[in-house]
């Protein structure tokens, strides 16, 4: 299948949208949503909380977006967010916390399974001292992208309520893609959200919209929210266009999540077979595959990247982490096989 006949591998967000979300976006019934007027994204924002559990929910442009917004609500200038060095929000969010909110990031090691040591985060928490800033906030992530796409379980979200609540401390959740992680596991995602106090997930990515994210949170939180994301621009008027497409994103993308996972399994195990690469199948839990080439391949990583382009497939590369290959809706079996092909003819002579 592909897109344009591409098949593309780069990320879960170079998904277009679906034909039954182009149909709701075209008859979406719309209004001027800063006016509270949207009927179709106050559709989205009740069944978004429905779903999380919580009281109320709002649209943003973005995850990162509705990130940033959540921690300003939360954590004042001169305080301070515990999270994994290995986080999205500490790595790949231009550290707008800090820019924008005068928020300080604390950075905790990620273990390989996307958790953080929980001694070290509570040895990461501020005393009451008049030198240091005031720990307010913990930040999870799940799945944990950069650790894999690797599933965390309730248990940890639990104990990691336990610490907060004796600290003090408001947990947040960053859940781009914790509908993989509930699927996965086959719990609800409630099973997550009922230990944190605010949550983003993102509609953009494997369950394909074309733009948007939920942040949901108590009715306090998300009023404060509302103030935040007009403050930054994310005030959208007539944004029941897009809301539709993630009105069907919850309707219809969710529980197909799982055939992305099989799938990356699939292109995983492939990949184990083909000498010059190697691959850790203990990390490969959802629809993410981190895979490198094996120690003295003679290509380096942007040449192996060049020549699975030329054979239109795209993958992701990094300096520090290998290859990434993620699987999503535009992705069948074909193109898995496709990529296989590819990869296997883009190393030319492993080195004995
Ligand atoms: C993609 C992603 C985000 C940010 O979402 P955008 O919509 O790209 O801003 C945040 N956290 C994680 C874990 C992500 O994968």
């Amino acid at each position: 299948m592909g897109i344009n006949g591409i098949v593309d591998l780069r990320s879960d967000t170079v998904t277009h949208p679906t034909p039954r979300m182009r149909e709701a976006m075209y008859r979406a019934e719309v209004g001027d949503d800063v006016f509270g007027e949207d009927p179709t994204v106050r559709r989205l924002e009740e069944m978004a909380a429905e779903r999380m559990g919580k009281e109320a929910g709002l649209f943003v442009v973005s995850g990162t977006m509705g990130n940033l917004i959540s921690l300003l609500v939360q954590c004042g200038r001169g305080e301070e967010v515990i999270l994994g060095d290995r986080s999205h929000i500490f790595l790949y969010e231009c550290a707008a916390p800090s820019a924008l909110g005068g928020i300080s990031l604390r950075p905790v090691p990620n273990l390989p399974d996307g958790t953080m040591d929980l001694e070290e985060v509570e040895a990461a928490v501020r005393p009451d001292n008049v030198h240091f800033p005031r720990t307010r906030l913990i930040a999870l992530e799940n799945t944990h992208n950069r650790c894999g796409g690797v599933v965390l379980p309730p248990e940890y979200f639990r104990r990691v309520r336990e610490l907060a609540d004796r600290c003090g401390l408001q947990v947040h959740l960053d859940g781009a893609r914790m509908f993989n992680a509930a699927i996965v596991l086959r719990v609800d995602v409630r099973e997550f959200t009922r230990y944190v106090d605010s949550v983003t997930f993102c509609l953009s990515k494997g369950l394909c919209a074309p733009v948007g994210s939920v942040v949901c949170g108590s009715e306090e939180f998300i009023r404060e929210a509302r103030r935040a994301r007009k403050a930054l621009g994310g005030g959208m008027r007539q944004a029941g266009v897009l809301a539709a497409a993630g009105i069907v994103a919850l309707e219809e993308m969710v529980d197909r999540l799982a055939e992305d996972h099989r799938r990356a399994k699939m292109l995983a195990e492939g990949i184990v077979e083909i000498p010059g690469y190697t691959v850790d199948l203990s990390q490969v839990q959802t629809n993410m595959v981190y895979f490198d080439l094996s120690e003295g391949t003679r290509e380096d990583r942007l040449e192996v990247v060049g020549r699975l382009r030329e054979r239109g497939v795209l993958i992701g590369a990094y300096p520090d982490a290998g290859f990434r290959a993620v699987t999503h809706y535009w992705i069948d079996d074909r193109d898995v096989g496709r990529a296989l092909e590819a990869l296997a003819r883009a190393v030319i002579s492993p080195k004995e």
